[in-house]
């Protein structure tokens, strides 16, 4: 098995990586010539990252975040993951705006693809970068800021100015957040009030896999100023799952218990696989006010996508001023689709996958899904339920890996770096030792 593919399964990096320990390191390899390009804990689903020249990753670079409350920023190596920094934050009394749906993803990575979670008023995940020092070309420890002109060009900067070494992040007071489930509403009643459902929370998940009458489930994260606060019983018809959330699950806790932010805000826990383990994402940007004849077009594809589609989320993300943003000078709903990576989808792509863009992943379950119908239970998940949809095996039926136990989604691969002069340094090539057993 190889051990430099990314998080999927779906590529294999060509250029051996190095994990720099240092931002001398990194300054090392830039300096010593040739391709560099900066990897980040793997979750693109494509070759974005890759190079025919050298593959370095920040995500070893040891160091402590370091707040500044007075100026309400936090600045930390860029190499670490969002979960990791909302769980130091979190204690200190400080929270990040919005997550996506999984904490495992390094920050330098998330920020250059314009990494989103949802939510009407909520940018995506870039939008709180502040600072970011990187190794240019050169070699040289740059800084750039919010208040350099060329700032919004290359935040969203898909690793192509230079290594990212730490980065700055906005925060604000921490909150609390309760997630709820609305099974339902019907296609109908969605379509035509659809920002009353995108509105219906901080933070806004639909799931569907386009068929029926019925979108398949709403996710609501909402916001809270006291844990009391109620939520509405019922949305655009559809009412409120109740019960008590599953504790053997993957996700992070619903059922309307209130929780920390960065227990709430994403869909998949620190200490769990992320969404389905095995499948292929891909995403489109429409214009909010073009997402109703969006839908419907995609509705009238439904026979052709359902068979391969493991589930899609449809998000929102505020406007921002970011050049590469999907969400840039216009309020964005995002339209994601988890492909089955196995078997028939690989036929149907002609063994090849072809995702649009970078995105993330599925999961639709139920707060209050009785523990005997669960998958791990051994008890088989009807077709087209919320339980198929989360189950190692799919809706169509088509068996998919069921991961053996958490693991960290994408262990990397150590690799040591000599220090050695400019122009002298040498990097040694990937090797296989190092990766837990349950990698990909
Ligand atoms: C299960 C799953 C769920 C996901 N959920 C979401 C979601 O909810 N919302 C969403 O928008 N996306 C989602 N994604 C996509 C994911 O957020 C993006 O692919 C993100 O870019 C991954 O970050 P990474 O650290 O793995 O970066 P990589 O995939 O390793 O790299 C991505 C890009 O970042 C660049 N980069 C990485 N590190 C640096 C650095 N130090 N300096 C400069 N450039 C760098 C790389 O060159 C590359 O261009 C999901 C992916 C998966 C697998």
């Amino acid at each position: 098995m190889s051990t430099n593919r990314n998080w999927a399964g779906n590529h294999t990096y060509r250029a051996p990586i190095v994990e720099a320990r240092s931002v001398g390191d990194v300054q090392d390899l830039v300096r010593a010539g040739g391709r560099v390009r900066a990897l980040g804990t793997r979750h693109s689903f494509n070759d974005l990252p890759d190079t025919t020249g050298t593959l370095v990753t920040v995500t070893g670079i040891p160091g402590n975040p370091v707040m500044d409350e007075d100026e309400g920023t936090v600045d930390m190596p860029a190499g670490m993951r969002y979960g990791d920094l909302a769980a130091w934050l979190h204690p200190r009394g400080w929270a990040l705006h919005n997550l996506g749906s999984l904490p495992h993803i390094s920050v330098a990575g998330a920020i250059a693809t314009g990494t989103h979670g949802s939510g009407d008023g909520n940018g995506n995940l870039a939008t709180a970068v502040r600072r970011i020092d990187y190794v240019d070309a050169a070699g040289q420890l740059r800084r750039t800021s919010d208040a350099d002109p060329d700032f919004d060009g290359m935040v969203v900067g898909l690793g192509a100015y230079g290594i990212v070494v730490r980065v700055t992040l906005a925060v604000e007071p921490a909150y609390r957040v309760r997630q709820d489930v609305y099974p339902g509403p019907t296609w109908e009643m969605a379509l035509e009030h659809l920002p009353s459902i995108t509105g219906a929370g901080y933070s806004v998940s639909i799931f569907t896999t386009w068929t029926g009458t019925d979108v398949g489930a709403v996710w609501v994260k909402t916001r809270l100023t006291d844990d009391d606060e109620p939520v509405p019983d019922r949305l655009l018809g559809a009412p409120r799952a109740v019960g008590p959330a599953d504790p053997s699950s993957n996700l992070t806790v619903q059922g309307g218990i209130p929780g920390p932010w960065h227990e709430r805000l994403p869909h998949f826990r620190l200490d769990a696989t992320p969404s389905h383990g095995d499948e292929l994402q891909s995403e489109y940007f429409v214009d909010q006010a073009d997402a109703p004849a969006a839908l419907r077009a995609i509705r009238h594809l439904s026979d052709r996508i359902a068979p391969v589609l493991l589930v899609s989320e449809l998000r929102t993300v505020a406007p921002d001023r970011l050049w590469l943003s999907g969400a840039y000078e216009r309020s964005a709903l995002s339209i994601h689709f988890t492909w089955q990576h196995s078997g028939r989808h690989a036929r149907h792509q002609g063994g090849r996958s072809r995702p649009v863009r970078v995105l993330r992943p599925a999961a639709l379950g139920k707060a209050s899904q009785p523990r005997s119908r669960h998958p791990s239970r051994g008890v088989p998940p009807a077709a087209g339920s919320a339980d198929a949809l989360r189950s190692p095996r799919s809706r169509c039926g088509v068996q998919q890996r069921a991961p053996a136990k958490p693991r960290d989604p994408c262990p990397l691969t150590p690799i040591t770096l000599q220090r050695r002069p400019a122009k002298k340094a040498r990097m040694s090539p990937a090797t296989s030792s190092g990766r837990s057993s349950d990698a990909k």
